[in-house]
């Protein structure tokens, strides 16, 4: 990485060690050009990326959101509360192992009907039949029968 003191691109690690009962890298590096020295912390990033809107708008990822269209799609269907919340972790899980910043919407939403489609198959047609917005019926039998091979 870059000196911070002098721009330069020249720089090398003098020492690495686990900080923060291991969750932290701190390392101390040195300038091969103006021999300034300075520290760099490495951590997971953990955050989840943002959702970019069919609009282009970029919104902060709502978990209750997510819940709520999951819940939606799941009414009246033997589903329990706990593997919904699983479902929800796994989708979370996910996003965040993209490493991306921000992600299109029509990712979380690919990633909620391979849930649905795991949880519930009506629930799954009741989620696609809104997110895909089918434009006619033949559309629609298709995601059927394409249900049926599994
Ligand atoms: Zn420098």
């Amino acid at each position: 990485m870059r000196c911070p003191f002098c721009s330069t691109e020249e720089t090398k690690v003098i020492d690495s060690r686990l900080v923060s009962d291991g969750f932290q890298v701190r390392r101390r590096r040195e300038c091969g050009q103006c021999h300034e020295r300075f520290t760099t912390f490495e951590t997971a990033e953990l955050i989840v990326p943002k959702v970019i809107k069919n609009n282009g708008n970029r919104e902060p990822f709502n978990e209750d959101k997510l819940r709520r269209g999951i819940q939606h799609a799941l009414e009246k269907r033997p589903v329990s509360a706990d593997d919904v919340e699983k479902a929800i972790s796994r989708i979370i899980h996910k996003l965040r192992a993209t490493g991306e910043r921000e992600v299109p919407s029509k990712l979380v939403g690919t990633l909620v009907m391979e849930e649905l489609k795991n949880l519930d198959k009506v629930a799954y047609i009741r989620f696609a039949s809104v997110y895909l917005s089918f434009d006619n019926i033949n559309e629609f039998s298709q995601e059927i029968e394409n249900l049926k091979d599994h």
